[in-house]
């Protein structure tokens, strides 16, 4: 069997994996890269060279280049039955933003969609010779690890995985049966997180203090997961100051409304719901900027959405906190504001005035999880994908040296027989 890796290797975006042998081949993920206007995709691989497509989850560095594979015929896939309503509201908006820009539109993506096979975690089903199991990542709502069976071969690809329970979901399912050939994020290889509780409370109270020296904290956030954890975090605390929340993050809640098995508390989320402000216009928008207090929108790296309505304004005042809770891919507006404190704004750069923290309300395991979590998968070959190019390579290595697995840090476009 051949593994052969188009994208997502040795950086964080454009995820796509295509697993072959003889008559049936794969595509794990076939996702985007956003980096500042560039969309960059996965290499090039011959649609009709794929038979099935399965998507670990509704983060466009996973799905965003999947209709293509659609555009003109329809082909199997799979996902959770909670990733696919997420992926089409996430797809249906990267058209809009991206005016038409890309290579697929509407159509590609409901033929994609309303076509697919929607499993709920730990669903089996068997096709053309192959099994197929989604298992819950932990990551994102709906995300799910592939666990698929072919040729006598069993195949773990984590997708992107957070093993810890969050106030939005449950940690990963690890009880893995055992495992030929691992596939593995790394986003995080480098580094532990502190406890998630001390980060929830920390990131509180430091949104209490900003509002109380009467400034506006901006909480750029995914649209998918992220957004609903921060307004799940505010509730759990009883924030007492106003919440406005924008952008998909709205719609998507109303979705995880239909889903609540698939959440860690949805009770809290439906108290959170019920607090926060919803923006719905324009005018809103407005408001939210003349008196003290928060607001949760995507995009999560600052690449659009409504969170540039609100940037300008907000970077402004030092009274004022920009709060990151999310990794900040490389060359993302969010990674320059971060590290350079610089607001791009129309394609020009601003010096931020306003504080700039980042929280580590991570949805990715860190390095201690990601060492456990390959250690307890312990299968005969590893490959470690997105994350860093160092932390490819320090978490293969680790597997190498540390637990004796035969383990590699594959480089674009490289193919391994398995
Ligand atoms: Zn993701
Ligand atoms: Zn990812």
């Amino acid at each position: 069997m051949l593994v052969k890796f188009l994208g997502g290797v040795r950086e964080v975006g454009r995820s796509a994996i295509y697993l072959a042998d003889g008559d049936r081949r794969f595509l794990l993920d076939a996702g985007v890269m956003l980096s500042g206007r560039e969309v960059k995709y996965p290499m090039h691989i011959p649609p009709r060279e794929v038979d099935e497509i399965i998507i670990t989850h509704a983060h466009l560095d996973h799905i965003g280049a999947a209709p293509i594979f659609f555009i003109g015929l329809g082909r199997e896939s799979f996902l959770t039955k909670l990733t696919a309503p997420l992926a089409k509201l996430i797809l249906l908006d990267f058209i809009r933003v991206s005016k038409g820009t890309l290579p697929f539109e509407v159509l590609e993506v409901d033929r994609f969609i309303e076509k697919s096979e929607k499993l709920e975690y730990g669903q089996e089903i068997s096709r053309n010779g192959f099994k197929l199991m989604f298992l819950q990542a932990g990551h994102t709502p709906g995300g799910g690890q592939v666990l698929l069976e072919f040729k006598g071969k069993r195949i773990l690809y984590t997708g992107d995985i957070n093993t810890v329970e969050t106030t939005l979901l449950k940690g990963a399912f690890t009880d893995y049966p055992p495992i030929d050939v691992a596939i593995v994020e790394s986003t995080y290889a480098n580094k532990n997180h502190p406890l998630r509780e001390e980060i929830e409370r920390k990131f509180v109270e430091k949104l209490k203090e900003v509002v109380e020296r009467k400034g506006i904290v901006l909480v750029p956030a995914f649209g998918i997961g992220r957004s609903q954890e921060v307004i799940t975090i505010l509730a759990k605390y009883s924030f007492p100051y106003d919440v406005y929340y924008d952008g998909m993050a709205r719609a998507v809640t109303q979705i995880l409304f239909d889903f609540p098995d698939w959440l860690s508390n949805p009770n809290l989320l439906e108290e959170a719901a019920e607090e926060v402000i919803w923006v719905n216009t324009q005018r809103q928008r407005e408001e939210a900027l003349k008196n003290p207090g928060v607001i949760v929108t995507p995009a999560g790296m600052l690449q659009g959405g409504p969170v540039n309505f609100y940037l300008k304004k907000v970077g402004d005042s030092k009274k004022n906190l920009i709060a990151f809770v999310s990794y900040q891919v490389e060359g993302t507006p969010g990674r320059i504001l971060l590290e350079k404190g610089v607001i791009t704004v129309d394609g020009k750069f601003v010096k931020a005035k306003s504080e700039i923290r980042h929280f580590e309300l991570s949805s990715h395991s860190g390095k201690d999880q990601l060492e456990k979590l390959i250690k307890k998968i312990n299968a005969d070959k590893t490959f470690i994908v997105h994350g860093e190019p160092e932390n490819c390579e320090r978490l293969a290595k680790y597997a190498r040296e540390e637990l004796e697995l035969e383990a590699f840090a594959p480089k674009l476009g490289e193919s391994y027989t398995i």
